[in-house]
């Protein structure tokens, strides 16, 4: 039988469908590969295996029409020939360079929206071990989005694990899924991941998820941190998942926002942050042993010893509490005190006096003009630690109190304005860059209106989520107003910004949106970039970013948008 040209061209649609389809698994196993491969560089099976995956991908991806797929794939297929030729284990630079190319991938397979954001250029070969600026910043942003995110996802249903693997990797997440029962014990004591994803029902029994499990978890040392997914909804699972030593158990369809939240918890390192004390004080040595101290108790200290030197220390260091000798040549602390908290910035930062003054009168004096405790020396080393830490543990509730956003625990509108100016100010003394942007959620008023104000809020808690996973530390994220948001990116300048900023656009999109009735919804943001020092101050930066926000949503929405320097 001969096919008319209509029918090969259907059969040809089918198949580049199914093909698409495949996509995010095939792309899931070059990814474990390689992640395999970074543990284990020695094993020659696997790199020869990545190769031909990646070979396989840059014929199959031409072949169904997916040019940068298959050209990008091609790029990763050359890089990895070359770690293959070389014999030795990947450097950081070429670690980066492949997650990045990766992440490329897997935004490719995700679909069907094929939308290629930007084209990257990747840096030539002899390049690669000496990164270019810009490609370090890629690196850190790797970094915080790639930190042992490894989950590794149990289910039976391709479909389902298709899907929820590329949700959960628009999270920061890696995953590695495994789609049968047999093996899994070893798979998963070799690949240690962060957490695991086990569905409950198998065909191999209803409750297989959770004999699994429990088999796992009996041979471990430490327990292993178990989500259990299920259609079944019962008591009798629901029992089974918790004796099986599961942390969580999530109904299908499930909630995406919850799933993660649970996520992050249970994967989150110590992320609290070291209390940050600024020692002021004329006699170094003095300065130097309190800072030891300090430094015993966990904290990070910086130490100044010329008074005048005070406020820059402020904008650079960002301490969270000072403590501060009283008597200093030049000026003493009580003038110190009194000019620091002039300023409405450092209005509430703890100040704490360390001195030999015994006379009450002198001390009330101090408390007076703003210090907030008064310690004589010589002090105990255990009793310093404790006051300093006290301190700054209730100065962190009062001012997450005052100066972050309830529902998004972002920085609300005030502070990050005024984190803006400290950064710009910074951004000047140091001559380097500075990104500010602003993001605003597309027809939100939409997503209230169809699906209910506490589904509203929902979303700008996604977006928020997503923020704080997808950027770096040292960048500040904002709540500006209802579904505004502003991000300070320093040392950051305008295009590397934007890049980053669209992949996480892009990610938001892709995000599915739980309303009721299992109704799924997505939403996307517009952004407007603005850089410092195209841009030379902060409100000037402001209303650059501003301007290019609205721009970007007078161009259609979903996009963003560079502030033009002429403007
Ligand atoms: P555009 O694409 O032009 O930005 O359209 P929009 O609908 O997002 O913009 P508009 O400014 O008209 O509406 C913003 C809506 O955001 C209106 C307000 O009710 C809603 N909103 C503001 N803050 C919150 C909040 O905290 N929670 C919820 N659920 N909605 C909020
Ligand atoms: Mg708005
Ligand atoms: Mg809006």
């Amino acid at each position: 039988m001969v096919s008319s040209p209509d029918c090969v061209r259907e059969q040809f649609k089918s198949l580049q469908k199914e093909y698409q389809q495949q996509l995010p698994s095939k792309i899931g196993q070059i990814s474990e590969i390689w992640y395999r491969l970074l543990r284990w560089p020695e094993r020659v099976a696997d790199w020869e295996k990545l190769h031909c995956l990646l070979h396989r991908l840059v014929g199959s991806g031409a072949t169904f029409g997916m040019r940068e797929l298959s050209e990008t794939a091609r790029i990763m297929e050359g890089y990895i020939k070359d770690m293959m030729a070389s014999k030795s284990s990947p450097t950081a630079a070429q670690q980066t360079l492949i997650n990045n190319v990766l992440d490329e991938l897997k935004q490719m397979a995700i679909g069907p929206h094929w939308q290629v954001i930007e084209t990257r250029v990747y840096p030539h070969i002899d390049e690669r071990i000496q990164p270019r600026k810009n490609i370090f910043i890629g690196e850190e942003y790797q970094k915080n989005t790639n930190s042992n995110k490894l989950i590794s996802l149990i289910e039976y249903d391709e479909k389902q694990a298709n899907d929820l693997a590329v949700q959960l990797s628009c999270f920061g997440y890696q995953i590695s899924t495994f789609k049968a029962l047999k093996g899994l014990e070893k798979a998963i004591e070799e690949m240690s991941p962060a957490a695991v994803i086990m569905d409950i029902m198998w065909p191999e029994g209803q409750m297989a998820g959770t004999e699994m499990i429990r088999g796992i978890q009996e041979g471990r040392n430490s327990p292993l941190p178990v989500l259990f997914i299920s259609a079944r909804d019962d008591l009798k699972a629901r029992l089974q998942a918790v004796r099986a030593g599961g942390a969580a158990y999530f109904h299908k369809p499930v909630d995406m926002g919850s799933l993660i939240d649970k996520l992050d918890s249970l994967t989150a390192r110590e992320t609290r942050d070291p209390h940050r004390i600024l020692i002021v004080d004329d006699e170094s040595i003095l300065a130097n042993y309190h800072a030891k101290i300090l430094g015993k108790g966990g904290m990070v200290t910086e130490v100044v010893t010329d008074p005048m030197q005070v406020m820059q220390s402020l904008v650079d260091f960002k301490p969270e509490l000072i403590l501060m000798d009283m008597y200093m040549p030049g000026c003493n602390g009580l003038e110190l005190a009194s000019v620091i908290r002039q300023q409405d910035a450092y209005v509430s930062i703890p100040i704490v006096f360390l001195s030999v003054e015994t006379n009450v009168e002198q001390q009330l004096t101090a408390m007076h003009l703003g210090g907030d405790e008064f310690l004589t020396k010589p002090i105990e080393a255990q009793h310093l630690i404790a006051e300093v830490k006290s301190r700054v543990e209730r100065s962190r509730i009062v001012s997450s109190f005052m100066e972050r956003d309830s529902l998004t625990g972002l920085l609300n509108h005030t502070k990050i304005k005024e984190r803006l100016s400290i950064e710009v100010a910074r951004a000047k003394r140091q001559q380097s860059p500075l990104a500010f942007a602003m993001i605003d959620i597309d027809c939100f008023k939409g997503v209230n209106d169809i699906f209910g104000h506490l589904i509203g809020d929902r979303v700008i808690k996604s977006l928020s989520r997503l923020l704080k996973q997808r950027l770096r530390k040292t960048d500040t994220i904002g709540r500006y107003g209802g579904e505004e948001f502003a991000v300070i990116l320093p040392d950051t300048d305008a295009k590397v910004a934007a890049k980053v900023l669209n992949e996480i656009r892009s990610g938001f999109a892709k995000v599915r949106q739980l309303a009721q009735d299992d109704h799924e919804f997505s939403v996307t943001f517009s952004c407007g970039v603005a850089a410092f020092p195209e841009y030379g101050d902060a409100n000037i930066l402001n209303e650059a970013a501003d301007k290019a926000l609205y721009q970007a949503k007078r161009s259609g929405r979903n996009q963003l948008a560079l502030a033009a320097a002429n403007d």
